[in-house]
């Protein structure tokens, strides 16, 4: 193995930086050249790259976002673009590349081999966490952790005024992000995908909860934390059913791409550091169409089309804990 590049596609996410860092330092130890593409899958179809080395990625592990910026590519799911991405590739006498993506970037990846013999390998990149077969993803845990900042700090204002307040987060396929942050915040409610399958129910079932949490402990704070893109009209608009069902006013908070920045937690950076190095030796092994994974703090490879093939679920018992926690402010006085 001489040469590998490395690309950023889909959304950024906090801990792509210290990954390339670990996939540079890695390589340059066993002597393999790496190339960076820039802007995803663009650089590879305009042949935008950059040689990486070690004093190329020096300062970078503690930066949110990425050095080879990140971009969509619609184009790049034609058949002509896959094959002159690998034309490309060629002509820079690439071997191996490396994706760090979410699902959508795994499915270019899988777009390209059809049309490259090269290697291709996936690294789960993604503050969404919706990639199966990892534990967590790359950029999760501090998403987890920038919402709960929020969260906390709204709640500080929503104690004070005795408000409701309806705190949308990330993850319109997957409440990740949403459940985790609303059980570390003790959010008194949590609307996710996965949960909410009957919209109409569930507004009966917050005006119910919150009324119930009104009559034990009197005039109080209440958040809901809601995935984006659930409700029809957005959280403004379920603010606003709220306010006329209730009569108590309340009050959108949309995190929106906060949530996709700030320095990676020790978590992501040395998950990212992990991924990265791993991926380099599974390069140099030969393997392809795979993607990285750490289950049970054990690092391993498969099939990329795994991450896309199988819907990766929710935590059951965090799900139980919430549902027995929401349970509780019906039947006896609340303490958060
Ligand atoms: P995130 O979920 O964090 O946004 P992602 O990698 O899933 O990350 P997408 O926008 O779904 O983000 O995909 C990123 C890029 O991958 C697309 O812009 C496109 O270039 C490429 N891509 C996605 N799906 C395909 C496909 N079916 N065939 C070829 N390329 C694809």
């Amino acid at each position: 193995m001489r040469k590998i590049a490395v690309l950023t596609s889909g959304g950024d996410a906090p801990g792509m930086n210290a990954c390339i860092r670990a996939i540079v330092l890695t390589a340059e130890h066993f002597g393999v050249q790496i190339i960076g593409y820039k802007h995803g899958y663009n650089g590879l179809l305009d042949q935008e790259y950059l040689p990486l080395k070690a004093r190329n990625v020096a300062n970078i592990i503690q930066r949110g976002g990425t050095i080879l910026r990140s971009a969509r590519c619609s184009s790049f799911k034609t058949e002509e673009s896959a094959k002159l991405a690998a034309k490309n590739l060629n002509a820079l006498g690439i071997e191996a590349l490396l994706i760090i993506g979410g699902d959508g970037s795994f499915r270019g990846a899988c777009h390209l081999a059809k049309h490259w013999q090269g290697q291709v390998i996936g690294l789960p990149g993604t503050i969404d966490n919706d990639i199966y077969g990892t534990d967590a993803t790359i950029g999760y845990h501090t998403a987890i952790e920038t919402a709960l900042d929020s969260i906390d700090k709204v709640r500080d204002t929503a104690d004070a005024f005795e408000r409701i307040f309806l705190v949308e987060v990330m993850g319109r396929h997957a409440g990740f992000i949403g459940l985790s942050a609303a059980l570390a915040s003790a959010s008194d409610q949590v609307l996710v995908p996965e949960l909410c399958t009957d919209l109409n129910t569930e507004v009966d079932n917050i005006v119910s909860h919150l009324q119930a949490a009104m009559n034990k402990r009197g005039n109080c704070s209440y958040i809901i934390v809601t995935a984006e893109n659930l409700w029809p009209g957005g959280v403004t608009n379920l603010a606003q059913t709220l306010h006329e069902k209730t009569k108590l006013e309340c009050r959108p908070v949309i995190l929106g791409h906060v949530q996709r920045g700030g320095s990676p937690v020790s978590q992501d950076r040395l998950l990212a550091t992990k991924m990265g190095a791993y991926a380099v030796e599974q390069a140099i092994a030969g393997k392809t169409n795979i993607m990285v994974a750490e289950q049970n703090n054990q690092l391993l490879c498969l099939p990329i089309e795994t991450s896309w093939q199988q819907r990766k679920t929710l935590d059951p018992y965090l799900v139980k804990i919430q549902q027995e926690f929401f349970d509780i402010t019906k039947q006896a006085e609340h303490v958060v």
